[in-house]
């Protein structure tokens, strides 16, 4: 007996958020029921089933004239009782999961026959699965059998392209079936690896692992592993580099000869491939077929989807390669449509569930403060300022995020807004992501206000005021974890008094316990998206500030869209005029010594450089120690007469402040520093940058060392030491030394990485998206329609066959009123 409780739950809880004004399906909650409990009578249920559901008394209610007490009590007691139905499904679901044999035909899916029941069940409760593999199976995040479903392959093993050694070709993709010969770990450029040696009847060949040397001990002599990747050709010999691979006992030679596309899967300690392949083929036979689609069929249809059972267990166990493309496509395209949705569900009630506050713009002010500049702002500049300033005169509270490449200029836009909102008496919040950073945008703040023309009066540490730039005092405030207890204390004071005009620090200046006494304006820097978590922070202040993000990650504009839906865009497109271009060149290892004879002579010259110590590993600790390494070996060895100075994430705030400012001051000649480095360091007479590991960097990131330099009136160069890059570390290279565009080059960067590792872990929300690729943009753009449009017609949203989409989005959006 299957019961689809889904739908119905989901719309009687949304009555209980909207207390019961009979408001969560159109044409009264009490048709909704009847029409389910009779559609439910239609199925295969049992007589103990139908007894119950009579006993409900679902057939003539009158909800619209009942009072609220009684319409709550109805809408409790069917929650209770579709609590046990859901429970009843479930067991039964665990029953009949006995996965049937592969040549079954699968039947034909129509979705409103499959409910969605016992998908929330714990994966541990599915036959066959041990006690201890539920654990293990958390640590992978599936918990339940819906994330089983949607935990896909890493990738396939092509079993229909399995050749003999002899025949492999450099540069396609195979499987081989072969026996180990031997063995071993290796150092393999720099690293331990393990090095095998495989044969089949045809030959011999090498595959190699980079940074895997336990394989070594696992792959015995004479087991039989297939192995599949693409061929390279090293001194003249094909091998695989880093293949999938597993073992192939004799009773997988049937896996091998039904030439299939067989699922690879990502594992964890304790887990292994055969098993999760057994697991995911019993979840999939037994529950693919109850997911109900919430896709509209309009949509469907229009956008040539794939159903959604059907894709899921294609997505699993294709039958051909083009079945599996269908599946992604359908997958994907679902990731992308609920994240718009919820995206563009935001932004409307960020916007309009709460009006913000327009300020006024006074023409005369902002010309002449643009005129007292000591240089003329870039047309690109001038077009950003205005759509800035048009936003903010607008009751809506503006989203806009400000994308600039590196050098561009963004800083002194924001300032001047800023002190457009200190003029109409509001107050000003400017973060950045790091204490650095904060620091240095309140120097550069500084000496804006007196280009400006202002007068500094009080010249505290962490408080200056400025007379003559408005016909009020700008007082400027860097809230930073250095100061003292007292010192902050009394900044929080002088805030919350509104004293403080402009508040420059850290993120957490908005969270913690400062509250501003009239917040108008926020500005962030270097962040790729202001979160919902800080909005809400600061509306449960009751601000609902104007919002202006900044960002030197360049994004192409469709993918800015789909994932800043929310952020209304502007860019900068032109660097300031008379910039250099900085000289970019990838050094080989046994030029290194020349590379350092160069930081000698520029240092001679009077100039200052960068030296980027390899990226080993995520952790700060482990990068912090690399790092004083680096910086004991370069003095004591490479540098002894030079002043040296180190820069690490481990350092005390006070210390890295105080080594940038000496770094400024030119009391330095060199700073060795960790990729800590990266954004928005402003030293003019710094003129080499050189990055160790370069290989090891994306683009992006090279890009913005590169974005250090460059930025006086001297030539400036860019180093690139890389000791033994790999194909791709080759080409990102290559790329680097000839383009110069940093948009160009972002796009380049997600081609070859993908959007996980281009974005970092910094973009948590993009962490589900297991099927959309970014660089897919013709499929970005048509959910980003279909979701526009869809938002244009609430009504339809709200209409009963909508319901499942509502109960989807619910589910993946759970902080959007609209549907919750
Ligand atoms: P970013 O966009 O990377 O944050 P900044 O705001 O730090 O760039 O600006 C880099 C440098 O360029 C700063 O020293 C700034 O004073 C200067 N600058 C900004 N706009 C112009 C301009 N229009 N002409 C000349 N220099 C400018
Ligand atoms: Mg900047």
């Amino acid at each position: 007996m299957i019961v689809p409780v889904e739908p119905l739950k989901s719309i009687l809880q949304l009555e209980q958020k909207r207390h019961y004004d009979n408001g969560a399906v159109i044409g009264g909650l009490d048709g909704f029921v009847s029409r389910w409990a009779a559609q439910v009578s239609q199925r295969r249920v049992g007589p103990r089933f139908l007894a119950r559901l009579k006993k409900l008394e679902l057939t003539r209610p009158n909800y619209a004239s009942w009072d609220v007490e009684k319409r709550r009590k109805w809408v409790e007691r069917l929650l209770a009782w579709l609590a046990v139905a859901e429970d009843e499904a479930q067991q039964s679901a665990t029953v009949s999961s006995k996965a049937p044999p592969l040549s079954r035909p699968t039947k034909p899916v129509v979705w409103r026959a499959i409910p969605d029941a016992g998908l929330n069940a714990p994966i541990a409760s599915v036959k066959g699965v041990a006690s201890g593999v539920g654990g293990k199976l958390s640590r992978l995040g599936v918990r339940t059998v819906r994330d089983m479903l949607y935990f896909f392959p890493r990738r396939h093993i092509d079993y229909s392209n399995r050749r003999f050694i002899a025949d492999l070709k450099e540069g396609e993709e195979q499987t081989v079936v072969a026996t180990v010969w031997q063995a071993s770990s290796e150092f393999l450029g720099g690293r331990r690896g393990t090095v095998a040696v495989v044969g089949d009847e045809t030959g011999n060949m090498r595959v190699v692992w980079f940074n895997q040397p336990y394989l070594a001990e696992r792959l015995r002599t004479n087991s039989r592993i297939a192995i599949s990747g693409r061929i390279t050709v090293y001194r003249g010999i094909k091998q695989f580099e880093s293949p999938e691979w597993e073992f192939i006992g004799d009773a997988d030679e049937d896996l091998l000869h039904t030439g299939r596309l067989v699922p690879v899967y990502p594992l964890t300690q304790g887990l292994f491939p055969k098993q999760m392949r057994r697991l995911a083929k019993t979840v999939v036979d037994g529950w693919a077929d109850r997911v109900v689609d919430f896709m509209p069929d309009a949509i469907r249809e229009r956008c040539h989807l794939a159903g959604l059972s059907w894709a899921i267990r294609q997505a699993h166990f294709p039958d051909s390669h083009e079945t599996l493309g269908g599946a992604r496509r359908r997958l994907a395209f679902d990731e992308l449509f609920l994240f718009q949705m919820g995206v563009l569900g935001r932004k409307r009630e960020w916007q309009e569930s709460q009006p913000g506050s327009p300020l006024s713009v006074d023409r005369g002010l902002v010309d002449r403060l643009v005129a007292s500049l000591p240089f003329s702002l870039t047309k690109a500049q001038a077009k950003a300022l205005d759509e800035i300033l048009t936003d903010i005169q607008k009751p809506k509270a503006m989203s806009r995020l400000l994308q600039g490449e590196v050098g561009s200029g963004k800083t002194v836009v924001a300032v001047v807004v800023l002190i457009v909102a200190v003029a109409n008496g509001c107050q000003g919040a400017f973060m950045a992501p790091t204490e650095i950073l904060a620091e240095q945008h309140f120097n550069s703040v500084c000496q804006f206000l007196k280009m400006l023309g202002g007068r500094e009066e009080e010249s505290e540490a962490s408080m200056r005021r400025y007379h003559g730039v408005l016909d009020r005092p700008v007082v400027v405030a860097r809230l930073v974890g250095a100061l003292s207890a007292r010192t902050k204390k009394a900044l929080h004071q002088q805030v919350e008094d509104g004293e403080v005009g402009i508040t420059i620090g850290t993120h957490a200046i908005i969270q913690k316990d400062v509250s501003f006494r009239k917040l108008g304006l926020v500005v962030v820097d270097e962040q790729h998206r202001f979160g919902v978590e800080q909005r809400s922070a600061l509306r449960q202040k009751g601000f609902n500030p104007h919002v202006l993000a900044m960002t030197a990650t360049p994004i192409p504009r469709t993918m800015a869209l789909t994932l800043y839906g929310d952020l209304d865009l502007s860019v900068i497109d032109e660097l300031p005029p008379g910039r250099q271009r900085v000289r970019t060149r990838w050094v080989y290892p046994e030029e290194r010594p020349k590379a350092y004879d160069f930081v000698r002579r520029q240092v001679a010259e009077g100039r200052q450089a960068f030296i980027i110590c390899p990226l080993i590993e995520e952790s700060e600790a482990v990068q912090a120690r690399a790092a004083v390494a680096e910086y004991e070996r370069l003095s004591g060895e490479v540098f002894p007469q030079l002043r040296l100075g180190l820069l690490h994430g481990r350092m005390s705030a006070e210390d890295k402040e105080s080594v940038m400012a000496q770094f400024r001051a030119g009391d330095l000649d060199i700073l060795v520093s960790t990729a800590v480095v990266e954004v928005g360091i402003d030293v003019p007479n710094a003129t080499v940058m050189l990055v160790e590991g370069a290989d090891r960097f994306g683009l992006s990131q090279l890009h913005q060392f590169r974005g250090r330099v460059g930025r006086g009136q001297y030539a400036s160069y860019c180093l690139l030491l890389a000791e033994n890059p790999s194909e791709e570390g080759r080409e990102r290279l290559r790329l680097i030394e000839r383009v110069h565009n940093g948009f160009l080059l972002a796009e380049e960067d997600l081609k070859m990485r993908g959007p996980g590792e281009f974005f970092g872990t910094r973009q948590s929300g993009l962490a589900d998206f297991r099927m959309a690729k970014l660089s897919d943009v013709a499929l970005l753009e048509l959910a980003r329609t279909e979701a526009m449009s869809l938002w244009k017609d609430m009504r339809l949203i709200k209409s009963p066959e909508y319901q499942p989409l509502m109960a989807e989005l619910a589910r993946t959006w759970p902080g959007v009123a609209e549907w919750s």
